[in-house]
């Protein structure tokens, strides 16, 4: 028996996240009593700063190409909750939806709206919520779980677990939840951020802190070809960052992990490629007078704080003159524009990476339901699931699909709606 509430639970969802909202609304639409505990003091802290706040929720592209991990898995729960139903569910509860080059965001430009939404939802549907109740410990019971955490007890027929892993910390990631589910016979995959920045060597980054540029990434995995991206690149004072980093930044991450040799080449200038530079070097060359030097030269073709650091690494004094560049300089130079070569070192942790890659080992889940295959009753939902998105709402959507057919399941083995 809960002793807070004083009786026994169709459903327990714990973690009160993206995924778990989603599961416990989809759980009490089909008639389940749900419970939904929280650690935090409130719901939905990571989805509150999802898009730099703005919430990018789903994508107007759902091709399986942009999920990793086990697509297997989210092929399913795709086809059971897809991004049409998604768009309607978030519009049925409130958020228009805003369509940026295929990005959805709610129209208000705001992820606190999107956390509301659901919250009121979670009320329409009478979902007991208790936020501040963190998970402790899970005893399976001949039919149901003891559930503990700091405060109370709690009995239920049910459990299912969207807890996320470990990304983001401060916004409720954590490893606790990790020991438990192992505790009950399940096994983890290789865990390791993504969706985030990398510490690299072989430039001084310092120098390049803040620099932003339109350009190609490409990630070579002891010397071959592994992943690529374009958009803009970011430098910090760490290495390196932006969008396309963090698209290709599983595959690196990964790859760090079993000690291999990770490299990062970035090309400031695709659309030119190495004839082109060329071309525009000799132009330059052609047309300035004696007095400026090759960063002068340079101005206008790459962002003022890069040029020197560019013109350093194709080992070209900083007071070799524009005018005086041989044509092996000038060759370096389009070279080194077009393949400046970083060594990644590590990725830069879970406190600053958006998501895990990897996860619960797939073979013990049904795919169908999201079940246990080892314990009875037992389900999940979202990051703790071996599937990760590229940036672009990918991760959401997985959250919905994946929240919403474990929900359902759940509810369907407690007796209540079919699955
Ligand atoms: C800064 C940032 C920006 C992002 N932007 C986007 C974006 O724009 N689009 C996108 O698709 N994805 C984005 N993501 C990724 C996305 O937020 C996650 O993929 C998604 O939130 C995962 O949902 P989840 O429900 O599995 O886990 P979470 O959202 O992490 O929720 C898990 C919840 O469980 C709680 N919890 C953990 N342990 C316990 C316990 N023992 N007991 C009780 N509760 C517990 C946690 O406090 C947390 O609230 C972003 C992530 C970050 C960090």
């Amino acid at each position: 028996m809960s002793k807070k509430h004083g009786k026994n639970w169709d459903l327990i969802v714990a973690g009160g996240g993206a995924s778990g909202m989603m599961a416990a609304i989809a759980a009490a639409e089909s008639g389940a009593h749900v419970l939904l505990l929280e650690q935090k003091n409130c719901l939905g802290k990571k989805l509150s700063a999802t898009g730099n706040g703005r919430c990018n929720f789903t994508n107007a592209d759902m091709d399986l190409v942009h999920f990793y991990g086990n697509r297997e898995l989210a092929g399913r729960a795709l086809s059971r909750f897809s991004l049409e139903d998604t768009l309607s569910f978030f519009h049925r509860i409130g958020i228009l939806p805003k369509q940026k080059n295929g990005y959805y965001y709610p129209h208000s430009g705001q992820a606190a709206s999107v956390v509301r939404a659901l919250e009121t939802e979670l009320r329409r549907k009478d979902v007991s919520v208790c936020t501040g109740e963190e998970v402790t410990e899970i005893l399976p019971l001949p039919a149901g779980f003891r559930v503990n955490t700091g405060n109370n007890s709690y009995i239920t027929a049910k459990l299912l677990l969207a807890t996320g892993l470990f990304a983001a910390p401060k916004l409720g990631g954590g490893a606790s939840m990790v020991r438990l589910i192992e505790r009950l016979g399940h096994h983890f995959s290789e865990i390791v951020p993504a969706l985030c920045g990398f510490c690299c060597e072989g430039a001084d980054f310092a120098a390049l802190a803040g620099v932003r540029t339109d350009g190609r990434i490409t990630v070579y995995i002891d010397g071959e070809e592994a992943a690529q991206d374009s958009g803009e690149l970011q430098f910090t004072d760490y290495g390196i960052s932006g969008i396309p980093t963090f698209q290709v930044s599983r595959t690196a991450s990964l790859a760090l992990a079993e000690g291999k040799q990770v490299q990062a080449s970035l090309d400031f200038l695709p659309e030119l490629g190495v004839s082109g530079i060329l071309e525009e070097l000799q132009l330059r060359i052609r047309n300035c007078k004696g007095f400026e030097t090759t960063e002068e030269g340079c101005n206008g073709l790459l962002p003022a704080k890069l040029l020197p650091v560019l013109i350093q690494k194709a080992g070209i004094s900083r007071k070799t003159r524009m005018k005086e560049l041989s044509d092996q300089e000038a060759g370096r130079l389009a070279e080194t524009i077009s393949d400046f070569t970083v060594d990644l070192v590590r990725a830069r942790g879970y406190e600053s990476a958006q998501v895990c890659a990897g996860g619960l080992d797939s073979a013990q889940i049904d795919p169908d339901t999201l079940e246990s295959r080892l314990v009875p009753g037992l389900f999940f939902a979202g990051e703790l699931l071996n599937v990760d998105g590229v940036c672009g709402g990918y991760n959401l959507q997985w959250a919905w699909s994946s929240g919403y057919l474990a929900g359902k399941s759940a509810a369907a083995e407690a007796g209540k709606g079919a699955v």
